[in-house]
């Protein structure tokens, strides 16, 4: 009997991660679901030599669910800082707290428990349910979109919801119901390894004689994506008003980017200024007065988020009233260190506390 495409494609699949897999990752064959989340929400929007590090840090702190349900939170947000996508941090400590109630700290073992706590979605439930339980769900992320599309030749937009139920739904049918911790391991690592995004190795690729991309010569028109919008631009200009030796900080509320992490005051603009334009403005000039020294201003910072970009520049003055600041603690400078900033604003104090402490 002639084998269908699909079983062929499991079954070379298959055998190339038996044979040919090298690929290494800590938490690879790792069966505890409570590791395999962490190292799972770690990756999101993260690349693994960036996650790496903050996986084997959190594992080691919060060796378990009850350990990181009981830990503070500015205790964690500290320990994640750097990642980025902070809504990552507070819904794993959210469903982390309501497995310690609901569950009595044991991970949920059916794929629609897993599927219904904070921040997974159903990639990170099939990734659990698979590798901890065997569970018969196929995971559909970048990488699996991209072999499949090639594979199958299939034109689908994958940043449409169409697109992507439709190679999901494709990724389960191609499931081996008892191998799917197998199967899941060894799409992903394929797409990561082989069938890359940029120069995929179809020289080398067990597949490609049965590839279609491949043999139509579509590969580099594969997948087919919209390209995204041009990022949003904010300009953030940051005021470190320093009153006898404490710096103004508050923490971040709203539902605006990076709620929970701190800041100096901030002036926000839709274009560039200058700083002396922005110290004269009204939002400025109204919290500090005229009775200011500047101490420093900064070179410009940038951040990229998925769907903005941050310009950051921050003006440090000493003033010699202490002006009132809803909301704000005054920090010394080793107090802003054990504080949780974004990313570029710690970059910033990197520079600038650093040097400053170089100089000293
Ligand atoms: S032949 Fe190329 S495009 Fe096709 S599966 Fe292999 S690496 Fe991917």
């Amino acid at each position: 009997m002639e084998m269908t495409p699909g079983r062929i494609f499991t079954e070379k699949l298959l055998r190339w991660h038996r044979e040919e897999n090298r690929r290494q990752m800590p938490w690879k064959g790792e069966k505890d679901p409570y590791r395999i989340w962490i190292s799972e929400v770690i990756l999101q929007q993260t690349r693994v030599e960036q996650g790496l590090a903050y996986y084997q840090r959190f594992v080691e702190a919060y060796p378990g669910i009850l350990q990181l349900a009981k830990a503070p939170d500015a205790e964690v947000f500290k320990k994640w800082e750097g990642l980025g996508y902070y809504s990552r941090c507070r819904n794993m400590l959210a469903a982390a707290r309501l497995i310690a109630e609901t569950y009595k700290g044991v991970f949920p073992k059916t794929y629609h428990e897993i599927l219904a706590l904070k921040g997974i979605g159903p990639y990170t439930a099939a990734a659990i349910s698979s590798f901890a339980y065997n569970l018969p769900y196929a995971v559909t992320d970048g990488n699996v979109m991209r072999v499949l599309s090639r594979f199958f030749a299939i034109h689908a937009d994958v940043s449409t919801g169409a697109g992507k139920k439709k190679l999901a739904g494709l990724a389960q049918s191609l499931l081996p119901p008892k191998k799917s911790a197998l199967f899941n391991q060894a799409i992903m690592d394929f797409g990561a390894t082989v069938c890359k995004p940029m120069a995929p190795a179809c020289g080398i690729c067990p597949l490609a004689s049965d590839c279609l991309a491949f043999r139509r010569q579509e590969v580099s028109k594969l997948p087919v994506k919209t390209p995204k919008p041009p990022r949003k631009k904010r300009f953030f200009y940051y005021l470190l008003i320093e009153h006898k030796g404490k710096i103004a900080v508050k923490q971040r509320e709203g539902n605006d980017i990076w709620r929970h992490l701190h800041e100096f005051f901030l002036f926000e603009t839709p274009k560039a200024q200058t700083a002396g334009s922005c110290l004269k403005s009204a939002p400025m000039s109204s919290v500090i007065g005229k009775d200011f020294t500047v101490v420093f201003a900064s070179k410009p910072y940038r951040q990229l988020l998925t769907h903005q970009e941050i310009s950051g520049f921050f003006l440090h003055i000493r003033v010699k009233k202490r002006p009132e600041l809803q909301g704000f603690e005054w920090l010394s400078p080793e107090q802003i260190s054990k504080k949780a900033f974004p990313r570029f604003i710690n970059f910033f104090l990197d520079d600038y506390f650093r040097k400053k402490a170089d100089q000293a």
